[in-house]
This record gives structure tokens, C-alpha cells and sequence, in this order.
């Protein structure tokens, strides 16, 4: 999961980066509204957080170009303690969700977690398939109850696909999600860590879609075909 913090303190946003990337994130940081309007705009990301107060650009016009571009993606703001009025104007811009300074990253966290699980539909921090189950509050898995040791680009994997359970996922969304926008991406890499969680995972949930990507879903379930009733 690919995360876009646009904050102009800069202590305040190497301490939200430094925080997200210890709970498995990647993070892209901007600390101005032009730069972070930009990647916002142009980049993938499974969550935002957007400072309102802004150099350059404030942050409820980003978001309001923002969603007027078809941006959907969940962007929580940050808002000054006593601002009242930036939460009701960052919500009617288009924000899921807000957090009044000064907060303790923890809460920011859990928002976080809230706001990209409900975005990939699901309501509680446990995401579950067969066997497998990734908690994504502790961002630990287990295969049967038995503990996954993972490395940090596995866990980004298998969060993805869990996340995305049931979808085919294209090999190029996985490196845009599992890498910072510095990383040097290389597509090929993302068979090798499917081939390594596989292996781990002891049990093949991960179907490979020749020419399209992959998929993870339960066993037993089949993809979904050609919805019924329609050629009536
Ligand atoms: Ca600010």
C-alpha cells in the first residue's frame, strides 16, 4: 500500500512517514501544495494525507481539483485545532475523513487502516482467504493459524491482493503500489516475490492470469464468469 503524505512541517512529516513506513507502507512526502497536488494527481496511491494549511497551494483547493479530475482516492486532512470550518470545507471538497493537530500518529494510523480497507470494501481489520489471514492492524499474517514470516516487500504484496481479493491485478499496479515513486521499479521482480509468498504460504491461492496479472481469492471460488441472465 502506497501512501502520499503532503505536510509543510517537515519534522511533522518525517514523523507520519517514518510512522506509516513502520507499519509496512511505502510513502511518497511533499511539502508543498504545488508538488503535492501534482503527485496526487498523476501518481497511484491507496491513501492521502493532506495538510490543509499549504504553501504554494492550500490543501482544499488540491482536493477540489483533485476530485474534480476523478481522483477517488481516500484522502484524510489534517486541520489546525481550532478550524471548524476547514473540516466542514475540507469534507464538502471531498475528504473521507480528518484529524484535528495536534493528534498522536497512532490515531492518524488508525484512520488510515479505516479508510483503505472500507476503500477496497471491507469492514473489519481482518481480511481473510481460506487459510490466510492479515491483520491489518498488527500487519501480521498467519497461514492456518501458524505466524508468516514475511519480509516487508511480501507483506506489501499480500496485502495488496488480499485487499484486492477476487480482482485481477496487473503486475504494474502491484510495483506502483508496493514502491515509492524514488524506487527503482522493475516489473519483472513482482514474480519473484509472488513465487516466494507462494512458497511460504504453503497453500496456492495466488492464480496467475497469463497476460493480465494475478489474482487472489478463497479456494473453492471460482472467478466470477459471465454474469447470468444476461444474454436472456
Ligand atoms: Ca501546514
Amino acid at each position: 500500500m502506497r501512501i502520499l503524505v503532503v505536510e509543510d512541517d517537515a519534522h511533522l512529516n518525517r514523523q507520519l512517514s517514518e510512522a506509516l513506513k513502520e507499519n509496512g507502507y511505502v510513502v511518497d512526502q511533499a511539502f508543498d501544495g504545488e508538488e503535492g497536488h501534482f503527485l496526487g494527481d498523476t501518481e497511484p496511491y491507496d491513501a492521502v494525507i493532506l495538510d490543509i494549511g499549504l504553501p504554494g497551494m492550500d490543501g482544499i483547493t488540491i482536493l477540489e481539483n483533485w476530485r474534480a479530475n476523478s481522483r477517488t482516492m481516500p484522502v484524510l486532512i489534517l486541520t489546525a485545532r481550532d478550524r471548524w470550518s476547514d473540516k466542514v470545507a475540507g469534507i464538502d471538497a471531498g475528504a473521507d475523513d480528518y484529524v484535528a493537530k495536534p493528534f498522536h500518529v497512532e490515531e492518524v494510523l488508525a484512520r488510515i487502516r479505516a479508510l483503505i480497507r472500507r476503500a477496497a470494501g471491507h469492514a473489519s481489520s481482518e481480511i481473510v482467504c481460506g487459510p490466510v489471514r492479515l491483520d491489518t492492524k498488527s500487519s501480521k499474517a498467519t497461514v492456518n493459524g501458524e505466524a508468516l514470516k514475511l519480509t516487508s516487500h511480501e507483506f506489501r504484496l499480500l496485502s495488496y491482493l488480499m485487499h484486492h481479493m477476487g480482482e485481477v491485478v496487473s503486475r504494474t499496479a502491484l510495483v506502483e503500489h508496493m514502491y515509492d515513486q524514488d524506487f527503482d521499479r522493475d516489473s519483472n521482480t513482482i514474480e519473484v516475490f509472488v513465487g516466494r509468498l507462494r512458497k511460504k504460504m504453503g497453500v496456492d491461492l495466488i492464480e496467475t492470469v497469463r497476460g493480465l496479472g494475478y489474482r487472489m481469492q478463497p479456494p473453492g471460488e471460482t472467478a466470477p464468469a459471465a454474469k447470468p441472465g444476461k444474454s436472456r
